[in-house]
């Protein structure tokens, strides 16, 4: 690997840490917070997607930072959208660049020693993150509405540098209709004492939870345009998908995940997973977070998930895991419970008192 790839990978690594920070800086871009009327995470609060839809017009409209894109419609007809993010002069470029990446992937042939060299050079990293394939898993399609303002209008030098060396690509949700079906559902009970019950339907017109398991067989619309963007359009170096787990233990699981590898996959593939999920966990533990576990209950062998079917591709795939709230609704977590296990390496307790969807 040449110099420059590395350097490129320390900026993603700084791009990926980015998902931690808040949105801070003033532009004329509505924030999420001006356009929704709260703050995103706020208890029993959610942005449906029809208006999730219609901020990332309104910060792409106002923003040369920021490219909007309908991808397609989804099962329900719904809009499928990516935001392609980086420094202007980039995104007047993105053809040349898209050309690059895809070289740099074997596509019509393998790269020239010349070619391989210009890659090097000139290519931008292209980086992407979904969000929110299981529907309820709601976390990450709020949190990238803030992540778009603070790109589209920080002039800091952490995002200048991001902006200038990466090419950042966002599905803020991999499940629309499931999305809108959530949202519905418990702004429906709200105030009832159904409140924050869970969804008695499938959050996916057809797979339900299984969507996360159509990558070989692409049956559904949104594995599609999924794998249209992937492989096709875009190639991207580095693929990170956003979850969410249980309530009462680890906050966030980050890569590796547990061995055994899979022989098939490139074993640098894992190294590299191994390296940027760390670099995740460094930044949260300098920023003071406790509860971050890695190397359990996600397995490096299993061909499922979505996320992680770019390593067949030479791909980087991250998976990040962080602990649910009741969607949107608060829970009140205690420190001892009769029958927990106790706290153990890779079992970290959760921290005594309220747990929101929206991180202290
Ligand atoms: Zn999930």
């Amino acid at each position: 690997m040449g110099g420059s790839y590395r350097n490129r990978v320390g900026t993603v690594i700084a791009a990926v840490a980015l998902l931690l920070g808040t949105a801070t800086a003033q532009s004329g871009i509505q924030t999420p917070e001006q356009f929704f009327g709260f703050r995103m995470g706020t208890d029993n609060k959610l942005a449906r997607w029809d208006k999730i839809v219609d901020y990332m017009k309104l910060a792409a409209a106002n923003s040369d930072r920021v490219r909007f894109r309908e991808l397609g419609k989804t099962s329900d007809n719904n809009p499928f959208i990516a935001l392609e993010i980086s420094s202007p002069d980039t995104l007047k470029n993105l053809d040349r660049y898209k050309q690059l990446e895809k070289k740099l992937y074997f596509q019509g042939g393998a790269p020239s020693d010349t070619e391989r060299d210009e890659i090097f050079r000139q290519g931008k990293l292209v980086l992407l993150i979904t969000c929110a394939i299981h529907a309820t898993e709601i976390g990450a399609s709020q949190m990238s509405l803030e992540l778009v303002h603070h790109l589209a209008t920080d002039d800091s030098p952490q995002v200048k540098k991001i902006l200038d060396n990466v090419i950042f690509i966002l599905v803020p949700s991999l499940n629309p209709d499931g999305q809108i079906m959530v949202t519905d559902w418990f702004n429906k009970n709200l105030g009832t004492p159904f409140e924050a019950s869970g969804i008695p339907y499938l959050y996916h017109p057809y797979v339900g939870h299984d969507n996360n398991r159509d990558m070989y067989m692409f049956t559904q619309k949104e594995s599609q345009h999924t794998a249209n963007l992937l492989w096709h359009d875009w190639f991207p170096s580095v693929w990170l998908d956003e979850h969410q787990m249980g309530s009462n233990a680890a906050r966030i699981f980050v890569m590796p995940a547990t061995d055994p590898i899979n022989a098939n996959v490139h074993p640098l593939i894992y190294r590299w997973n191994g390296i940027l999920g760390q670099s995740q966990a460094a930044a949260l533990e300098a920023a003071g977070k406790e509860g971050i576990i890695y190397n359990s209950t996600y397995t490096n062998f299993w061909e499922g998930a979505m996320a992680w079917s770019g390593w067949w591709h030479n791909q980087i795939g991250l998976l990040t895991e962080v602990a649910s709230a009741r969607v949107a609704a608060p829970i009140d977590q205690v420190r001892a419970v009769p029958g927990r296990p106790a706290p153990a390496p890779g079992r970290p307790r959760p921290p005594a008192g309220r747990s929101r969807s929206r991180a202290p």
